[in-house]
């Protein structure tokens, strides 16, 4: 044994000698490879469009990174809503593990972008292009370069990147850059790296020993029904020729055919239990299914199946942890709809004043400057007005009729209070500032107006 080789198998993606064992996997036609296919298409179909469809006259989903702003089907989040992101981001986690406990890796298998573009899309143009290797390499970055142009829209919309596609890269630098990063990125990714981004990047894989349990579904190879395997033959249903005393013992149904094996795009072999490699494609079940059929035995020597199934145990669907994750996602649920519900239209602030305090006018009466900072949290442009509740005895100056604010915009509004110098009680009084916009929302704030302590105050610094 040389020094370099490991004293076990390591990685089904690794030589001995430590080098990458090439994985060109075999095509099984199923009835799961179909159904795979369908969803598979469809979410394509779904990443590609979802930037088009326009929800209240913005995309479905928006990653505005310039504008500090993620619009979600019609609801637009801004940087103070990082509670509600939050939560957003909690109710995600909790769900793949609710997922993964009660269906283990159906997300790698059916969902991930990384098994549906490398299985669905670039597999087949592969096996497409045998013999042609450069036409390959030319619509792999077709391909790359098209899927990054979808990628961009989710961050600056489907409209500005048509219009970056038709300009000059040097009018649009950043986004012809990540446009040229992400594209090399994927063809690196499905030209050369592909199983290796399961095995080795994503830590989803290595989770899997926490997330799942003996209960949960997992795509398993029967080892009762199958060992011991053995290939068709002469020997099939008859007592094996190597025999203990007194027992009998005939082959299993597996004809250690290898079919699970070849078609496995991590290049596991399913038969020796769960491993973190399996991406729960079903390419192994579709393949044994066909070798059953054709010897007209039952399919499902690979199947969906539990461990706890596999071990001659009862499926037992209610279980703590499939009991605990709802419970958790419901607080999380309920919590992230009260904030929703509770989100404000504006954000409105009382900044701190600099300078004198107030100021005594030739008239006899009390001029006090206040600074209301206003922000537009709703998803339209809207109009405010600002204005003091307690007219009786005073009047405002300064701050404009209206201030017209974009999605995300804020402005301040300075303004000075203008009141009799017998209204002060100690040096002030309270007061309350209303601001209003143009679609019916008002609220209104708590303000303490500075004016002379006594009314033999003359001047103030
Ligand atoms: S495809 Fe089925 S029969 Fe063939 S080796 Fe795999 S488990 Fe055995
Ligand atoms: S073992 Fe089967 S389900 Fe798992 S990755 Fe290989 S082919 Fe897919």
């Amino acid at each position: 044994m040389s020094i370099a080789q490991a004293p076990e198998r390591v990685l089904s993606t690794l030589n001995e000698d430590g080098t990458r064992h090439k994985i060109d996997p075999r095509l099984s036609h199923g009835r799961f490879l179909n159904a795979r296919r369908v969803v598979g298409y469809g979410l394509i179909a779904l990443f590609v469009l979802l930037p088009r469809i326009e929800i209240g006259g913005k995309p479905a989903i928006l990653l505005d990174l310039a504008h500090r702003e993620f619009t979600f089907f019609g609801a637009t989040f801004r940087p103070a809503d990082g509670f509600i992101l939050m939560l957003f981001g909690l109710a995600l986690v909790l769900t793949v593990f609710l997922v993964t406990a009660l269906a283990g890796r159906v997300w790698c298998g059916w969902g991930c972008p990384q098994t549906v573009y490398m299985e669905l899309v670039f597999r087949p143009l592969e096996r497409l292009f045998k013999k042609r290797r450069a036409l390959m390499w030319a619509a792999y970055a077709v391909l790359a370069v098209a899927l990054s142009n979808v990628f961009l829209a989710y961050f600056v919309s489907a409209d500005t990147v048509e219009a970056w596609v038709f300009g000059s890269p040097a009018a649009h630098p950043v986004g012809f850059s990540v446009v040229v990063a992400v594209s090399a990125l994927m063809f690196f990714d499905f030209a050369y790296f592909r199983e290796q981004m399961c095995v080795l990047a994503c830590p989803y894989g290595r989770l899997q020993s926490v997330l799942l349990d003996e209960q949960s579904l997992i795509i398993g190879y029967d080892e009762q029904r199958g060992e011991p395997r053995g290939k068709a033959g002469k020997h099939r249903g008859k007592p094996l020729p190597v025999l203990r005393e007194g027992v009998v013992q005939t082959l299993g149904d597996c004809v250690d055919c290898r079919a699970c094996v070849s078609t496995c795009p991590t290049g596991i072999d399913i038969r020796r239990g769960l491993q973190m490699e399996c991406v729960g494609c079903a390419q192994c079940i579709d393949a044994c299914d066909a070798i059953m059929t054709k010897l007209e035995r039952p399919r499902g020597l690979i199947r969906y199946t539990s461990k706890a199934e596999l071990a001659g145990k009862p499926r037992r669907l209610l279980r703590a942890r499939v009991l605990v994750y709802p419970a958790l996602l419901a607080v999380v649920g309920v919590l992230f709809l009260v904030q929703v519900g509770e989100r404000t239209k504006a954000d409105v602030w009382v900044l701190r004043q600099e300078g004198a305090p107030f100021t005594l006018l030739e008239d006899g009466t009390v001029s006090t400057p206040v600074r209301v900072k206003i922000e537009n949290r709703s998803a339209d442009k809207r109009v405010y007005r600002v204005a003091l509740e307690d007219t009786a005895g005073t009047r405002v100056i300064g701050a404009r009729p209206e201030y017209p604010l974009d999605p995300g915009k804020s402005a301040i509004v300075p303004m000075f209070v203008i009141s009799s110098r017998d209204a002060f009680d100690g040096g002030e009084r309270d007061a309350r500032v209303v601001i209003s916009d143009d679609a019916g929302w008002h609220t209104s704030l708590a303000v303490t107006i500075l004016g002379p302590e006594t009314s033999s105050v003359k001047e103030q610094p």
